[in-house]
């Protein structure tokens, strides 16, 4: 970036000279009235890539779910280590039918139980799934609406 008035390529100052806003040196800002100091074109990329991070950031950002069939999975994983429900329940200090709830798949488990049987168990509970932003797929038989379809309806 380059001074608007001289051309100098030093820090320059976004300033107000009679009406307009120009960018310019601290030489020519003389002349004006300074707003503020103008970002180097360093800055701006750095500033650029924080935000890039930002965003990258949130949408990768992982939810964590409980995999699907996971009350067979505690069973299995219990009954291998020759354990009963009540013996587990002690040595993860949980009650006995909080895990009994678990492993019937009734009760909900939650993030923290499941890393406690896992850890446990040494399976796994608890996937990180990434947000999924595409759009439902529309099925076929149903029969997408066309904008015909739609004034016939309004009729
Ligand atoms: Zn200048």
């Amino acid at each position: 970036m380059q001074c608007d008035m001289c051309g100098s390529s030093e820090q320059l100052f976004k300033t107000e000279v009679e009406g307009s806003i120009l960018n310019v040196c601290s030489q020519c800002a003389k002349y004006g009235t300074v707003i503020s100091r103008v970002k180097s074109e360093e800055e701006l990329r750095e500033e650029e890539k924080r935000m890039q991070h930002r965003v990258m950031v949130k949408e990768e950002e992982p939810v964590e779910t409980i995999v699907v069939g996971y009350a067979s999975q505690i069973k299995k994983a219990r009954e291998r280590k020759g354990l009963k429900q009540e013996e587990v329940a002690k040595k993860i200090n949980e009650k006995e039918s909080v895990l009994h709830h678990v492993e019937s798949g009734k009760g909900s488990l939650s993030i923290a139980l499941a890393r406690k049987l896992e850890r446990f168990f040494g399976i796994t509970l608890v996937e990180l799934e990434k947000y999924d932003y595409k759009p439902e797929k529309h099925s076929d038989n149903s029969g997408a609406m066309t904008i015909g379809d739609m004034i016939k309806i309004k009729k």
